[in-house]
């Protein structure tokens, strides 16, 4: 059952509740959903119900009938992140793990990391104890091939996910790894799954050969019955009639679990077709549907690999998948952070450096903007996003170190660039340390139970009431209400709790305030992207250097910036966008800002960046990233 707490509730009460709870056999955990904050008690079943609602602080018992309570999304309506490391699985960047099905030797599995490691895998996989079908097939390395995976980690700071076969692995697991992984035929292993529960480490529980979606949480269950939180489901197909593909892959299995379960949930599209030609198309369609992550293998030499060679992709085609997964991502309002893991450590350095621990990201307006999501989503919930009121304050906070980040959109799909900040980056002297695309798709927000019909007043930026013309154009009896922003929107007409006042806004602010999305996506174009950057006054080490963005002033002589595009286009560096800005006082003389697609203060290209400051009169790099 679950006992929804009252508002106004006392430690003291609470305390009290939980003392009753455990009095009496159950075992209690703490939520919160959306304000509220609830104690789920499981471990017997609830007798009776009016005798918890009777406890002082109690506002509500809700009897949960389901077969699996901790892992049920009624207890917990929050999504579970799972941290390992730097990186979080069920947040908003995508996490992909990479690598051979088996460890087979130091080299390979060096090799293999260090390509999908490359490629942006942020989480490195291999078998040490592999379950074969065959007894007379390769069983792996056994504890040589933990050794080689935990130096892999040293190495190349990627965390481990392996799987565990038998209770007597526990002690090395807990010594070399990051994540234990409960193979689909141990799915229903609960002496395994009470095991891994007990040894605290996240775990990758993967689905049954045969099993049903509730039979599978019910595995979970049993993790987290142990006190374990910390597990990520991973479909890998199931067994149907069809053996065209090894396995059939369920992909309305990640649906169905994001309903049922606040647990993330991961794809691994490689045992789930067993051919490699079939393994990015289903990965593709994977994180449409909403997984937050995949499990792919990827072998270098895939011909003479120990086991599932026909189904490892080559690090080529991995790269490939990866580029394809970044660009699918934004659709759905996730990422792919090429970055990922320098940027987690280059972002600890900051904090180091300013010494009390905490790093503070500037966005511009309220919580809940689109610029709000482009700040979580860029740092994750590591970094404090601290809301401005300016452009320029952001630009300013930075500079004074009062912040370590700013993040500020430059262009946007439908509307273009955001001049403003163009002249900015040319006015301070801050880096671009990397860049986020965010999809910005508005729905309709109102009270909870209003319905369309019933609204009177829309409450919103002027120029999302512009973005979402066709939709208010079939309503033009609706009184339009501008607002700063969004967000404000959204907190004006939950202030004023009037049932027939709506906002436009995105997701995110609903869920800030509390209140319902009544109509999704009612942008008249889906096509409506905004590009931000993230400036620091620092450059980031190591990070992906990708792209590099620089401003120059050309000559005011005919031909003076074709003579600059030149040098990309004989050097083979493409050009991904050109963008002028009046020099402020110098009537009619211009100031360019190029993106490409290199490094451009690499050593290689020295001599590209040589030949472009003796055409220019002008030049800074603003970063690579
Ligand atoms: C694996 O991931 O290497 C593996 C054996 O997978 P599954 O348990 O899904 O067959
Ligand atoms: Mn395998």
């Amino acid at each position: 059952m679950i006992l929804i707490l009252k508002k106004e509730i006392t430690e003291e009460q609470k305390n009290h509740i939980l003392s009753v709870l455990s009095g009496e056999g159950y075992l209690a955990r703490e939520a919160s959903d959306g304000g509220r904050s609830l104690i789920g008690a499981v471990g017997k079943p609830a007798q009776d119900l009016d005798h918890f609602k009777r406890l002082p602080g109690v506002a509500e018992v809700i009897p949960v009938s389901s077969s699996f309570k901790l892992a049920s999304r009624k207890m917990h309506p929050e999504d579970t992140t799972v941290n390992v490391g730097d990186v979080v699985i069920g947040g908003e960047r995508i996490v992909v793990i990479a690598g051979p099905c088996a460890v087979e030797s130091r080299e390979q599995a060096l090799t293999i990391a260090r390509e999908v490691g490359k490629y942006g895998a942020v989480l490195f996989r291999g078998g040490a104890f592999k379950p074969r079908t065959s007894p007379y097939s390769f069983q792996g390395l056994g504890e040589d091939g933990l050794k080689i995976l935990a130096e892999v980690r040293d190495e190349l700071g990627l965390g481990i996910v392996t799987e565990i076969t038998s209770l007597a692995q526990a002690d090395m697991m807990m010594k070399y790894v990051d994540v234990v992984q409960v193979g689909a035929r141990n799915m229903q292993n609960f002496e395994l799954l009470k095991c891994v529960g007990r040894m605290g480490k996240p775990v990758l529980l993967k689905r049954g050969l045969s099993a049903t979606i509730e039979e599978w949480l019910m595995s979970a269950e049993y993790i987290l019955s142990e006190g374990n939180d910390h597990v990520v489901l991973c479909e890998r197909g199931i067994r149907t009639f069809e053996p065209y593909t090894r396995n059939t892959l369920d992909l309305s299995a990640i649906p169905v679990i994001k309903n049922l379960t606040h647990l993330p949930v991961i794809i691994d599209p490689s045992h789930a077709t067993g051919m490699r030609e079939k393994v990015s198309p289903m990965a593709r369609a994977a994180i449409a549907a909403g997984a937050d992550g995949l499990m792919i293998e990827v072998h270098h030499d895939p011909d003479k690999a120990f086991s599932d060679g026909p189904q490892s992709l080559y690090p080529k085609q991995f790269g490939q998948l990866m580029r394809d997964i970044y660009v699918i991502a934004p659709v759905i309002g996730k990422q792919l952070d090429f970055g990922y893991l320098d940027k987690a450590k280059a972002v600890k350095l900051t904090s180091e450096a300013r010494g009390d621990g905490v790093r503070r990201a500037a966005f511009l307006g309220e919580l809940g903007t689109f610029s709000h999501k482009a700040c979580t989503q860029y740092f994750g919930t590591e970094v404090s996003a601290v809301p401005m009121s300016s452009f320029k304050q952001i630009f300013e906070a930075v500079k004074g170190g009062e912040v370590d980040f700013g993040v500020v959109p430059l262009e946007n799909s439908l509307t273009g660039s955001i001049h403003e900040n163009y002249d900015h980056l040319l006015e301070y002297d801050l880096r671009i340390i990397g860049e986020i695309t965010v999809r910005i798709m508005h729905n309709l927000i109102a009270h909870s139970g209003t319905r369309v019909e019933n609204i009177k007043r829309v409450f919103s930026h002027p120029q999302v009431f512009q973005q979402c013309r066709q939709f208010l154009e079939q309503h033009q009896e609706w009184e339009l209400v501008s607002a700063r922003d969004t967000a404000t929107a959204v907190r004006r007409i939950k202030e004023k709790g009037i049932a027939t006042d709506a906002a436009i806004a995105g997701k995110v602010a609903a869920e800030i305030h509390g209140m319902e999305v009544i109509q999704e996506g009612i942008e008249a174009n889906p096509r409506n992207y905004t590009r931000f950057v993230v400036v620091s006054k620092e450059p980031l080490e190591n990070g992906p250097h990708r792209r590099s963005s620089l401003i120059y002033s050309a000559g005011n002589q005919p031909g003076a910036l074709y003579e600059t595009l030149q040098i990309f286009a004989e050097n083979g560096i493409n050009l991904v966008k050109l963008e002028s800005r009046p020099i402020h006082g110098k009537p009619w003389e211009y100031m360019f800002y190029v993106d490409l697609e290199a490094d451009i203060e690499s050593p290689d290209l020295k001599p590209v960046l040589d030949e472009l400051k003796k055409k220019t009169d002008y030049l800074r790099v603003l970063g690579s990233y």
